[in-house]
């Protein structure tokens, strides 16, 4: 057991706090928001994760996960302290690190014991060396500390179980004594076999992007094969088994769609690009998937236009805000943006999301919620599928069919079969299937 403080309790701060509190931790997780604190505080996760409040609820009654304000306390009272901060895009591309650091200069004269810095959030080739000499500078000589990088891989809507088990832990590391102290930590995984990689800061920070640009890759490839099979009458979902089935290239992130988005993806590969850029060369594989992407997402509109003729003065629904299901999570989700090109043509939307329809009405002006999905197709000239949430897998498509104005369906997920579609009156379009 040991003492762990979290800095920073958003998505993934408040699962590896309540995750590290189950793996029997004493953990206390600091974040600057007062408003966030006291809901966390009252029992209330601030979104939508699957399991996490009940973890929460569980891990705090036993005493082992608090919720504060105070880093002072914090840092004191703990041996390990987890970064989990923020980490946005800039407008070049590059990363901000400017809350990240903030809270590095924050904690630095804190420091009174020997403390190990986790760095879980992702952060550039070079920050940990960079965090190590924020804490040379501002420790008293003689304390001694360690800067560790250990890259968090879960996904919004599966977190707790790819934080409790993961394909793999990553530690970078520069001493014995920091290496054993996160060995530790991670002891409850050993039952799993959950390979550990003991590596240098450098190595540790540039797995976590080349793991998500290899991941953006894979759907960018499959979306230009989409695009291709659309010109030359083959059909992407049977390319995708085709090449999956080969082991050296799996199944998984071969589904064509309206481009990836999320908190991770779009930025990890603009950062990644940058990263090689300032390191003297042209990341031209990463390049291409970020020109890919945002070629897709602007294909959406163009598919909307095919399916419909004029766009202005037509009503659209839209099913599916989240940038992927079993989350509320909609930074950069290509429905937001479809959503935002579609209000600026004159479009009217009807929008429904069974979970992210909060969010997106803080940010999105003019379009309309609506509190079922078939409310949102009635009297609509087309409905969009943007996100495949079970509920939009089992749609009653014959009371669709009905709602709608005229029986339009764009499936961006591919979630239907084409031919049923048509036998069932619509007019269906989906992405890279003929
Ligand atoms: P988030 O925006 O949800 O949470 C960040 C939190 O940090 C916020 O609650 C914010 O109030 C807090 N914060 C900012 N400055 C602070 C300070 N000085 N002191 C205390 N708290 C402060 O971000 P997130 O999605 O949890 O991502 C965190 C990091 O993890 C990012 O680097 C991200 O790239 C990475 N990551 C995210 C995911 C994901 O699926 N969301 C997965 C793996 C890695």
């Amino acid at each position: 057991m040991r003492n762990i403080t979290v800095v920073g309790v958003g998505y993934v701060g408040l699962v590896t706090g309540a995750c590290l509190a189950d793996f029997g931790n004493k953990v206390i997780c600091v974040d600057n928001d007062p408003k966030k604190i006291e809901l966390l505080q009252g029992g209330t996760i601030p979104f939508y994760e699957s399991g996490l409040k009940e973890m929460v609820r569980i891990n705090t009654s036993k005493g082992r996960l608090e919720f504060s304000l105070d880093l002072p306390s914090g840092v004191g009272e703990s041996e390990v302290i987890y970064l989990a901060i923020g980490t946005p895009p800039r407008p070049d591309g590059g990363v901000d690190l400017r809350d990240f650091l903030q809270a590095v200069e924050e904690i630095s004269p804190l420091i009174d014991s020997y403390k190990v810095i986790v760095d879980k959030s992702t952060v550039p080739v070079g920050t940990a060396h960079r965090v190590k000499k924020i804490l040379e500078g501002k420790i008293n000589k003689g304390i001694e500390f360690d800067v560790v990088s250990n890259p968090e891989f879960l996904r919004e809507g599966s977190a707790i179980g790819d934080f409790m088990r993961p394909n793999r832990v990553v530690v970078g590391a520069e001493s014995e004594r920091a290496f054993e102290i996160m060995a530790d930590i991670y002891r409850p995984l050993y039952l799993l076999e959950t390979p550990i990689i003991r590596t240098n800061w450098e190595t540790a920070e540039l797995i976590k992007y080349a793991s998500n640009a290899f991941l953006a890759t894979k759907i960018s490839f499959i979306n230009e094969m989409a695009n291709l099979c659309e010109r030359v009458g083959a059909d992407v979902q049977v390319v995708a088994r085709g090449i999956g089935l080969d082991g050296r290239i799996g199944t998984k992130f071969l589904h064509a769609g309206p481009g990836f988005g999320g908190s991770c993806f779009p930025k990890d590969t603009m950062a990644l690009a940058s990263i090689a850029k300032e390191a003297g060369m042209e990341a031209k594989v990463v390049q291409a998937t970020i020109e890919v992407n945002l070629q897709q997402r602007r294909g959406m509109v163009e598919r909307v236009r095919r399916a419909l003729g004029e766009i202005k003065g037509k009503q659209i629904a839209i099913l599916g805000l989240a940038f992927k299901p079993n989350t509320d999570d909609i930074r950069n989700s290509p429905s937001i943006y479809l959503i935002e090109e579609l209000l600026k043509l004159g479009a009217r939307i009807k929008a429904y999301d069974p979970m992210a329809m909060e969010n997106a009405r803080m940010i999105l002006d003019g379009a309309e919620f609506t509190p079922d999905l078939y409310s949102a197709c009635q009297g609509a000239d087309l409905a969009v599928i943007m996100t495949e949430w079970n509920e939009l897998r089992e749609l009653d498509m014959g009371r669709i069919r009905k709602l709608l104005r005229k029986p339009i369906l764009l499936d961006a997920k591919n979630i239907y079969n084409p031919r049923e579609m048509r036998k069932l009156g619509f007019t269906y379009y989906s992405i890279g299937r003929g």
